[in-house]
C-alpha cells in the first residue's frame, strides 16, 4: 500500500460538556500526519464567518479498527493567527507538566461509562421500567448480570492494539455500565491516553449498534453516577507516606475549586450517597469509599504509593484534571 489513512481526532467546544470530533486524511505512507484544518462553527468552535480553525498533531498512534499502516492522530486545536483554541484545555497542561516534571507526577484513572440503547435506556434495562436493584452486577459473571461484554473485550484489545497503556477492566454497579483504567503514565500521555481511549469506546459502541456515554448520573434513581477516579503519585509519595498525607491536605485547602473544574453535574452525582463524599464536604482517609480522597490500604501498610481522588466525574475534561492535581500537589512539595 503507498497510502495511509489517518484519522484526525479533536475534542469540540460543546458546552457544557465537550464532544470528539475526527475526520480522514490520505497521507503516503512513510510521510508524518501534517497541520490540518475544519470548521470551527460546525463544532462550536468558531463563528460562520471566521470559520476556520487549526489542527496540530500531537499524539500519534497505530488505529486499530483499520489495522495496517493507518493511524489515529489526537490534536490540539488552534486558531489561525497561531495561538491555543480557548476550548484548547491541552496547553495549559502542557506548561504546568513542564514546570513539575522534576516532580515526577503519575496518573492512573478509572473512566467508568454507560452503554445506552437508542431509545435513551441504559443496555440491560427494560424499555419501560427498572431493573433488579445493584448487588450482582459489579465484576458479575452471567447472561442476567452482564451487558454489552462483546462491546467491551472490543474495546479492550482496540486500546492494547493501539499502545496505550490500559491496565484493566471491570463490569460496574448499574446494568450496562463498565470502567477501564489506563496509567499509571505521566500527565499529558494520561490525558492524551484517555482521550483515544474514549474515542475508540464511542467508535465501538457504533458497530455494535448503541452508544457510550460519560453522563454522571445517566439513570435517576437508586443508582450509583459515572466517575472518573484519578490516581496520582509524586516520586516523593511513591517514597514517602508523609508526602500523600501532605498531597490530601494540599488538595483539602483547594477542595471547592477542584471540584468546579471535575465535570458538569457533580453536584447530582457526588450527594455523600453511593460512596461518595457531597461536594460540598472534603474529607480523606485510608479505605474510605465515602472520602473524597481515598488512600489504599496497601499504601498504609507500605508506608509509601499513591492516593485517590473519587471526585472527578465520568465527564471531566482530564486534561484539566490532570493539570489542577499537578498544581496543586506538586506547588505544595
Ligand atoms: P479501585 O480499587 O479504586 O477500583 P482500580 O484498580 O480500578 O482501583 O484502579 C487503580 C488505578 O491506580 C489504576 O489506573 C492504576 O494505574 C493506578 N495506579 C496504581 N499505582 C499508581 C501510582 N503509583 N500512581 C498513580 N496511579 C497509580
Ligand atoms: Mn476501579
Ligand atoms: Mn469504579
Ligand atoms: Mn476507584
Amino acid at each position: 500500500m503507498t497510502v495511509y489513512k489517518a484519522e484526525y481526532i479533536w475534542v469540540d467546544g460543546t458546552e457544557p460538556t465537550p464532544l470528539l470530533r475526527s475526520k480522514t486524511k490520505i497521507l503516503a505512507v512513510g510521510e508524518e500526519p501534517p497541520t490540518w484544518g475544519f470548521d470551527g462553527s460546525s463544532t462550536n468552535q468558531a463563528p460562520g464567518d471566521k470559520s476556520d480553525c487549526v489542527l496540530k498533531p500531537v499524539f500519534t498512534v497505530p488505529d486499530p479498527i483499520r489495522g495496517g499502516d493507518h493511524k489515529l492522530v489526537l490534536c490540539e486545536v488552534f486558531t489561525v493567527d497561531g495561538n491555543p483554541h480557548p476550548t484548547n484545555t491541552r496547553a495549559p497542561l502542557r506548561a504546568v507538566a513542564e514546570k513539575y516534571a522534576a516532580n515526577g507526577m503519575w496518573f492512573g484513572m478509572e473512566q467508568e461509562y454507560t452503554f445506552m440503547k437508542f431509545d435513551g435506556t441504559p443496555l440491560g434495562f427494560p424499555t419501560n421500567g427498572y431493573p433488579a436493584p445493584q448487588g450482582p452486577y459489579y465484576c458479575g459473571v452471567g447472561g442476567s448480570q452482564i451487558y454489552g461484554r462483546d462491546i467491551v473485550e472490543a474495546h479492550l484489545e482496540a486500546c492494547l492494539q493501539a499502545g496505550l497503556k490500559v491496565s484493566g477492566i471491570n463490569a460496574e454497579v448499574m446494568p450496562g455500565q463498565w470502567e477501564f483504567q489506563i496509567g499509571p503514565v505521566p500527565p499529558l500521555e494520561m490525558a492524551d491516553s484517555l482521550t483515544l481511549a474514549r474515542w475508540l469506546l464511542c467508535r465501538i459502541a457504533e458497530e455494535f449498534g448503541c452508544d457510550a456515554t460519560f453522563a454522571a448520573k445517566p439513570a435517576k434513581g437508586d443508582w450509583n453516577g459515572a466517575g472518573c477516579h484519578t490516581n496520582f503519585s509524586t516520586a516523593a509519595m511513591r517514597e514517602s507516606y508523609d508526602a500523600v498525607v501532605a498531597a490530601c491536605e494540599a488538595l483539602g485547602k483547594k477542595a471547592m475549586e477542584h471540584v468546579k473544574a471535575y465535570g458538569h453535574g457533580i453536584e447530582d452525582r457526588l450527594t455523600g450517597k453511593h460512596e461518595t463524599q457531597s461536594w460540598k464536604q472534603f474529607s480523606y482517609g485510608v479505605s474510605d469509599r465515602g472520602a473524597s480522597i481515598r488512600i489504599p490500604w496497601q499504601v498504609k501498610i507500605d508506608g509509601k504509593g499513591y492516593a485517590e481522588d473519587r471526585r472527578p466525574n465520568a465527564n471531566c475534561d482530564p486534561y484539566v484534571v490532570t493539570r489542577m492535581i499537578t498544581d496543586t500537589v506538586c506547588s505544595a512539595e
